[in-house]
């Protein structure tokens, strides 16, 4: 059973939120942030991964590398 929930809307995540692991983790917040020396354990689903990059003014994305499986056949 899966009880993880996301840190934005609360809903439980799918097991395909748990799978791609939209996680950010971090073991301690830094001089600059109102929460220096506190941990990081963000949980997001994919929806609000998806909302949050709308959010942002410079486009965070980049073409993903093609998976292992789908590059050149090594038998051609
Ligand atoms: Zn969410």
């Amino acid at each position: 059973m899966n009880n993880a929930h996301c840190s934005l809307c609360g809903k439980e995540l799918e097991i395909y939120d748990i799978l791609n692991d939209y996680s950010v983790k971090r073991e301690r917040i830094g001089y600059g942030s109102m929460y220096d020396g506190m941990a990081l354990n963000l949980c997001i689903c994919s929806d609000c991964l998806d909302k949050m990059i709308l959010l942002c003014k410079i486009n965070p994305l980049t073409k993903a590398a093609e998976p292992v499986h789908q590059q050149g056949n090594l038998y051609h």
